[in-house]
């Protein structure tokens, strides 16, 4: 038997004759770049994520960089998030010219730990942005609380956790800006890049529609540098097809969840992932802390079960980010973590057979 981590053939195999007409449709109006699918599929999006606003953007990196910049973060302004996140969450902060300051995660959901904010709020703190790692909310009501009271703006990087709530709330419509990835393998991927910006606030939308076509508003008049950040039609042509499937799809993780959840329970080797009480997961990843991970992973691979590891660095100890002068040790549950975690495929359309199959290699691993 054969498991991948995702297997994006099953999933396009029944909605993909829709989307190639729809693609057909963007290629007859050679309408390429933001077209009028673009903002039906913004519409979309904004009423399925029950906020005001949807701006749609070139990538989830890309929107990360826009949010910052509509919140006027800027050089010397400090900027506080999770070491243990993707890249491009502390790479756009770098990118703005602000300084990313980090914080270690809590130990149980792999989220910021909000305690670990407050102590590193300086002058110079603009903004947290949060990460909802593995489509997991982290924890909106403490952190809302802090940024309150230390009047400091908050982006969601909701790249892994479309449709998850957090106490009722929509991830990334929480904070004052949200922003989504729709890279091919996220839950709800597109067929190249594309990524998008969620707020309430009608300001920073109008902001963020400038930013994303060089801050220009009308056309070759420019108030801010902003930059070329447009979604291609022919994305949100795909998008659009997707997005009615998507609480199914993300019913479906939920479901692949529980399953592991009751078979893995009994091994003792490994720990299934912790859920708030208050949040509700998307699964984008099912991770363990598992004994032996390197082993384990070898163990997986070798019998054609996709699995990785998501993250084997925590950020504060990259190269790139050197000069910021962390060191090893600085945010030990993050770095503990990272040796310790393995993803499982928990994709929607997995089988019960290969699902079986992948809790019995475990088992097998460590018998
Ligand atoms: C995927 C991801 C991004 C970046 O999204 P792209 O669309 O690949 O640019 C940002 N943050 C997190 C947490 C991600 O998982």
């Amino acid at each position: 038997m054969k498991v991948p981590l995702l297997d994006l053939n099953v999933q396009y195999e029944p909605i993909m004759d829709e989307i190639k007409a729809e693609i057909e449709k963007v290629l007859e109006s050679h309408k390429y770049i933001l077209g009028p699918q673009v903002k039906e599929f913004e519409e979309m999006t904004a009423e399925y994520c029950q906020c005001n606003h949807a701006i749609a953007c070139a990538s989830g990196t890309d929107a990360l960089v826009l949010a910052l910049k509509a919140l006027n973060i800027q050089e010397d302004d400090q900027v506080i998030t999770t070491t243990f996140t993707f890249f491009a969450t502390a790479g756009s902060i770098s990118r703005v010219g602000a300084k990313p300051i980090f914080v270690d995660i809590k130990p149980d959901t792999f989220n910021i730990d909000p305690q670990k904010i407050e102590n590193a709020i300086t002058t110079k703190t603009k903004a947290i942005i949060v990460v909802h790692l593995f489509g997991q909310p982290a924890e909106m009501d403490k952190i809302m609380e802090i940024a309150q009271k230390h009047d400091l703006k908050v982006i969601e990087d909701n790249a892994q956790g479309i449709g998850a709530k957090f106490d009722g709330k929509f991830a990334g419509t929480i904070g004052d800006i949200g922003t989504l990835s729709f890279f091919p393998s996220k839950n709800l991927g597109a067929m190249g890049d594309a990524g998008m910006c969620l707020t309430n606030n009608d300001k920073l939308a109008a902001r963020l529609i400038q930013l994303r076509v060089h801050g220009e508003n009308p056309k070759y008049f420019h108030k801010w540098v902003g930059l070329n950040s447009r979604l291609d039609t022919i994305q949100a042509a795909v998008l659009k097809v997707k997005l009615p499937h998507l609480e199914n799809w993300s019913e479906a993780r939920r479901e692949n969840a529980q399953y592991y959840y009751k078979n893995l329970k009994d091994v003792s080797q490994i720990k299934v992932p912790f859920i708030h009480e208050k949040a509700t997961s998307i699964y984008n990843q099912f991770t363990l802390i598992a004994e032996n991970r390197d082993g384990l992973l070898e163990y997986l691979r070798k019998n054609n079960i996709g699995c990785a590891v998501y993250y084997p660095k925590p950020l504060h100890i990259q190269e790139c980010f050197s000069k910021l002068g962390y060191k090893k040790g600085d945010m030990p549950i993050a770095e503990e973590i990272s040796q310790k975690v393995i993803s499982i495929p928990v994709f929607s359309e997995i089988t019960k057979d290969q699902q079986d199959y992948v809790i019995e290699t475990i088992k097998e691993f460590y018998a």
